[in-house]
This record gives C-alpha cells, sequence and structure tokens, in this order.
C-alpha cells in the first residue's frame, strides 16, 4: 500500500448506513426519524461540557444516554431530566464518539431557524465540541471537526453550510462561543467543501 492509500484507508468516512468510521459508538434513545424526503443541508457545532468547564468526564455522555445522576452536581439537577442528543461529540483530545446515525434526527438544536426555516433538527447534523464559550477549542478538536464535516459533505453532498448553535437560536444559545474560531475552521475547510456561516451572532 502507498502512503497515499493508507492515508485514505484511515480517512474517516459516512458508511451508507450514517455511521462514521473510526468513531466510537454510544447509541443515544434520545432521536426520532427526519421528516420524508428531508435533504440534509446544515452542521450545528455546539460547546458543551458537564459540569460546566471541567473536561475528561462522563457527564456528556451520560446526559445523551439519560444516565446523568442529578445528584452528583448541582448542575446536573438541572438538566439531569432533559431527553437531548447530538449525532457527535468531539472530545478535548480529538475521540470521535457518535450517538445518532446520521439519518436519524438526534435532538440538538430546539427552537432554532436557518434560512427561514424553523426546526434545525430536521435537516442538520449536530456536532458537539467538549468546551466551553470562553476557552479556547484545542487544535486536534479543529481538525477533526474539519474532517468529519469534509466526510460528511462526502457522503451527503446537499451538506453545505456549518453554523453555531448560537446562529440558528441566538438570544437563546451562545455556543460554541466567542472561543471558536471559525476563520480557523473555514482554512481547515478549504475551498469545495462544506462552508461556515457563522461567528457573528455568538458575540451579541
Ligand atoms: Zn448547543
Amino acid at each position: 500500500m502507498t502512503a497515499k492509500a493508507a492515508r485514505r484507508a484511515r480517512r474517516l468516512a459516512i458508511d451508507g448506513g450514517g455511521r462514521a468510521h473510526p468513531a466510537l459508538w454510544i447509541p443515544s434513545p434520545n432521536h426520532d426519524a427526519r421528516p420524508p424526503g428531508t435533504t440534509l443541508s446544515l452542521i450545528v457545532v455546539h460547546g458543551i461540557s458537564l459540569p460546566p468547564g471541567s473536561f475528561g468526564g462522563d457527564g456528556i455522555v451520560e446526559l445523551f444516554t439519560n444516565r446523568l445522576d442529578a445528584a452528583a452536581h448541582p448542575y446536573y439537577a438541572t438538566i439531569a431530566d432533559l431527553r437531548v442528543s447530538a449525532h457527535f461529540c468531539i472530545r478535548r483530545a480529538g475521540g470521535l464518539i457518535q450517538f445518532v446515525g446520521c439519518q436519524d434526527r438526534a435532538w440538538h438544536a430546539g427552537v432554532s431557524s436557518w434560512g427561514g426555516r424553523g426546526g434545525c433538527n430536521d435537516f442538520s447534523i449536530g456536532v458537539e465540541l467538549e468546551g466551553a464559550d470562553d476557552i479556547p477549542y484545542t487544535a486536534t478538536q479543529y481538525r477533526r471537526l474539519a474532517s468529519l464535516a469534509k466526510a460528511l459533505a462526502r457522503r451527503y453532498p446537499g451538506l453545505a453550510e456549518l453554523a453555531g448553535h448560537a446562529d440558528v437560536a441566538p438570544g437563546r444559545k451562545t455556543d460554541p462561543g466567542p472561543a471558536f474560531d471559525w476563520g480557523r475552521l473555514s482554512g481547515l475547510l478549504g475551498a469545495g467543501g462544506p462552508a461556515v456561516r457563522a461567528g457573528g451572532s455568538s458575540r451579541v
């Protein structure tokens, strides 16, 4: 195998069933079917850490699999009853977890709209970055997000845009926050892939 072929073999890919490889598959029950005939068009970028500002624990996985212990932290008591998910989470060191198959509707955006269309969960892929609004995201996270976005766009050619949760739910959500450098992501995506359409409203 040539070096180029080896790189291609290792390259992140989305299979025909909507599963990413390589990724850790931890299925979340918090999903349902997309409306029939939906074309995926948007990647929504989020930031999350549980407890807020604390990295490396099991809180995100527990939240998305309805196993968060409300007694484990005061903040957990306020969110333990939520039924939420995202398709993907990228941890600080770049580890990729998938919770919901891409063809299904994950519950990440909530009340939202983009390009005049409400209900962004219907037509988007949700990607959580383990992070916080005001703490720089890691170089590995940017690289992994860019390669995931490109892999998604190869599988779903309509998937042309990326925006933040703050952009689709302005005034209600702030993530991924001012710490997220959209220009850096745009540079990694390059031309011909999905395009960044975000970065303003997270600062207002
Ligand atoms: Zn979010």
